[in-house]
């Protein structure tokens, strides 16, 4: 069973192939195309075009010239716009749910779930549009009137991942719409297709022309660095990883842009004696596998009370060795494949080094044969301090295990990291969960939770996790500024 050819062979048909600049589908100048693949077989899906600096250059024109009457239309109209999006988006679920599937790899059961999520921004921000309010007030000595109120920031540049090519995309497209800003999108070239489809989605909604610019490319650098240099941009919002948000912040630094950015995770995953042990399975589970462990939210240490961890460990181990990987358009199918081979053998070369250092596997522990870059599901045991899979973004399906005994030293262990994105902490006692989260250093908390991600919550990171928040009333925030105006007194005549 699964989905049968002619149906992926419809859906890419769909898919828009051109740069959209100035609310037209074109060519990339000079006619270049990329090929985009599908990771579970390496096989061509599309060809779409390949931006040049040129074509940024285009899409930055047209942002900047529909800035000024974007920002002037009436926040209802925008909301209504998003509003269309969300039903659009909802209405063709399966296909944006098949096309992640197919550029991305993961199950459909869970691009389904992406695909509710990433929508729920387009409906939040619906919302969010019509509330962004000031406030007038008295000065202290009496003699003066202040008024703040709130304006789009202007031109954002948006940099988008391929993990969540849906959600990553409408968590900034959505606040920058309901705010009044433009932008020009550049989504990650190994999984363009979604992008392109949801813009579409946009223009049928009725967002105007230059509102929304997209500039799918293999050159990212050489089209979003003289972007970065324009004067008439405003904003950058990049989610992607720590090295590659280390640059972008240095070149923001040139026309002192606003930033957000969403980076990097080293999720410690904590269990304590007291916890629910199958409540705690089942948090691992989704903090571990969701997304074949290719979220910046995946739990990237289990720290498990010496007392319980072996049974954690098997119970753990037993339900990862079930997961069935394959292709994610067949029904069976758990675990997909890795998005590329580098990563793959990324992920193995943290196993070899955590194996050659004492850890044991207690399921997987290998890659699976081609095609595709499909990993083995793997929980290991008995990890060493100065592992490597302990320091590092693992980004598969991989579960290290290490154990502590005192809730000082479980708190030591979680905060011995540069990231700070999310925490996961499994107690029955809830006193001691919310003293854990105050010592944590993380963005965000799962207390008994092993999903923490909603449209209605602040998302982001502390430390080198990142700058900002996305979602939330606290999402729209970031692409406004804050305007004062200082008036006399009323009453001096
Ligand atoms: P990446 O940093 O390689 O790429 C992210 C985006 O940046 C892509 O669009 C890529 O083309 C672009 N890019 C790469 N080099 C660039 C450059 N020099 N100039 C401009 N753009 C450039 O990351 P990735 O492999 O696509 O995504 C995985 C990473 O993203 C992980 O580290 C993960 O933790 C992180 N992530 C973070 C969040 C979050 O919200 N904190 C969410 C998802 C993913």
């Amino acid at each position: 069973m699964g989905i049968p050819a002619h149906r992926e062979a419809e859906l890419l048909a769909q898919v828009p192939t051109g740069l959209l600049i100035d609310g037209e589908w074109r060519d990339a100048a000079g006619g270049a195309t990329f090929d985009v693949e599908d990771p579970s077989t390496g096989k061509v899906l599309l060809s779409i075009a390949d931006a040049s600096t040129e074509d940024g250059a285009l899409a930055m024109d047209a942002a900047a010239a529909a800035q000024e009457s974007w920002a002037r239309t009436a926040p209802r109209e925008r909301g209504e716009i998003l509003r269309r999006a969300f039903e659009l988006v909802t209405e063709r679920a399966e296909d944006f749910a098949l096309l992640m599937t197919l550029e991305m790899g993961k199950p459909l059961a869970e691009s389904r779930g992406e695909v509710t999520y990433g929508a729920e921004f387009l409906r939040w921000f619906s919302e969010e549009a019509v509330r962004v309010s000031g406030r007038y007030s008295t000065s202290p000595d009496g003699k003066s009137r202040l008024l703040v109120t709130k304006k789009p920031v202007g031109p954002c540049l948006l940099i988008t991942p391929w993990n969540f090519p849906l959600a990553m995309a409408t968590r900034k497209i959505a606040p920058a719409v309901a705010a009044g800003c433009t932008m020009v999108l550049k989504p990650a070239k190994l999984t363009p297709l979604t992008s392109q489809l949801f813009a579409a989605v946009m223009m049928e909604a009725g967002l105007p022309a230059g509102v929304l610019n997209v500039v799918s490319t293999t050159l990212a650098g050489d089209v979003t660095g003289p972007i970065l240099k324009d004067p008439r941009l405003r904003k950058v919002s990049f989610t992607g990883s720590t090295a590659v948000g280390q640059g972008l912040i240095r070149d923001a630094a040139h026309n002192v842009l606003r930033t957000s950015m969403e980076l990097g995770g080293n999720a410690p995953f904590l269990v304590f004696a007291d916890a629910h042990l199958d409540k705690a399975v089942d948090g691992a589970m989704a903090a571990k596998l969701r997304n074949m462990g290719e979220a910046c939210t995946a739990a990237n240490r289990f720290i498990v009370q010496d007392t319980v961890a072996d049974e954690f460990a098997e119970r753990f181990a037993a339900r990862v060795g079930a997961m069935t990987t394959g292709r994610g358009t067949e029904d069976e199918t758990k675990v997909g494949p890795l998005i590329d081979a580098k990563s793959r053998d990324k992920v193995h070369s943290l196993v070899t080094d955590a194996l050659d250092g004492g850890a044991r596997a207690l399921v997987g522990g290998a890659p699976e044969e081609g095609p595709g870059y499909f990993y083995q599901p793997t929980v290991l045991k008995d990890v060493a301090p100065d592992a490597r899979i302990l320091k590092e973004e693992i980004f598969g399906p991989v579960a290290p295990i290490v154990t502590f005994s005192t809730e000082d030293e479980a708190v030591a262990l979680a905060n011995n990291t540069e990231f700070g994105l999310v925490s996961y902490v499994f107690t029955s006692d809830l006193n001691r969960g919310l003293r854990i989260g105050e010592k944590l250093e993380s963005g965000m908390l799962g207390l008994n939770a092993g999903v923490v991600s909603n449209a209605a919550a602040p998302f982001g990171g502390v430390k080198q996790s990142g700058l900002g928040r996305e979602g939330g009333a606290e999402g729209i925030e970031e692409y406004l500024y804050t305007q004062y105006t200082g008036i006399a007194d009323p009453y001096a005549g």
